[in-house]
């Protein structure tokens, strides 16, 4: 009998050995892999659990935010709503909210000074698809200031505006709509009158502001109102359904000026989408 093993047997034991030491690394490699698998296949599940979690906050958000940019159809007979003095803790966001609900717009005309108190309703007016526009620092009679004046004016309020919205004010409403040469040269701003004055400021009455719209509305208007004054906000919920039904769409200042193909210019005039002047030096 022979002891041990001859080469060829020793080489088919190493050749054994090997393929089952393989077979084991293979095998646990693929169970690794597996239950790697697994966990992937897990994280996938933490992925859907939040991607749920993001849904649900997201759509928080857009409660919170539900106002989306909308589309104008120039078509169609078209006004704009324009607010100044604000922004205003008790206001804006009541009519931010009855804009958005009937699929209106509107181009606030803020001062600076609320602007950088209110920091939080700035961004609203812009995530909302609103308008951010400017209305001075502190309301002053810019006509009265002089070139430098007016300049301080016009720079201490895109600064409290530019720090939420990124970009100074594209568009500028002088407080009463006082205009004089040396304004007109110094903004750099196209300068937005109106065309109906609602006068909310005086008669503090919802009814009787939104009777103003409705008497006077014409194609191109461009209504004043002030964000300020809660009549105001009632006003704007009252006669938005009205407007819609008599086929009006109401929109920004300059989604009004640009569906009626109006380019603007530092110191033109505007006082509405059919009444623009030119500036001349
Ligand atoms: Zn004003």
């Amino acid at each position: 009998m022979k002891k041990g093993l001859n080469k060829g047997q020793t080489a088919v034991l190493i050749l054994m050995l090997s393929i089952i030491v393989f077979q084991g690394i293979y095998l646990f490699r693929t169970s690794k892999e597996t239950s790697s698998l697994q966990e992937s296949s897990a994280a996938n599940g933490e992925i859907q659990k939040s991607r749920k979690i993001l849904r649900e906050i997201t759509q928080f958000n857009l409660g919170d935010f539900p106002f989306l940019p909308k589309r104008v159809n120039p078509e169609k007979k078209l006004i704009a709503f324009s607010f100044d003095d604000g922004p205003s803790r008790k206001n804006t966001e009541k009519i931010l909210k009855a804009l958005d609900k009937n699929n209106a717009r509107a181009t606030f005309f803020m001062l600076g000074q609320n602007a950088k108190y209110y920091p939080d309703l700035v961004k609203k007016v812009e995530e909302s698809g609103n308008e951010v526009a400017g209305h001075s620092w502190n309301h002053p009679l810019l006509t009265k200031l002089g070139k430098k004046g007016v300049k301080k004016q016009m720079s201490r309020m895109n600064e409290a505006i530019a720090s939420v919205t990124g970009s100074d004010v594209g568009l500028l409403r002088p407080p009463y709509g006082s205009i004089n040469r040396t304004v007109k040269n110094t903004v750099k701003d196209p300068l937005i009158l109106w065309s109906i004055d609602t006068l909310d400021w005086k008669t503090l009455n919802a009814d009787k502001t939104a009777d103003a719209i409705l008497k006077q509305a014409r194609d191109g208007d461009i209504i004043l109102m002030h964000d300020i004054h809660a009549p105001t906000a009632e006003a704007v919920k009252k006669v938005l359904p009205k407007l819609e039904k008599k086929g009006f769409q109401v929109c920004t200042v300059s989604e009004l000026l640009e569906a009626r193909n109006i380019t603007l210019h530092p110191g033109d005039v505007v006082v509405s989408a059919n009444d623009v002047y030119r500036y001349k030096k």
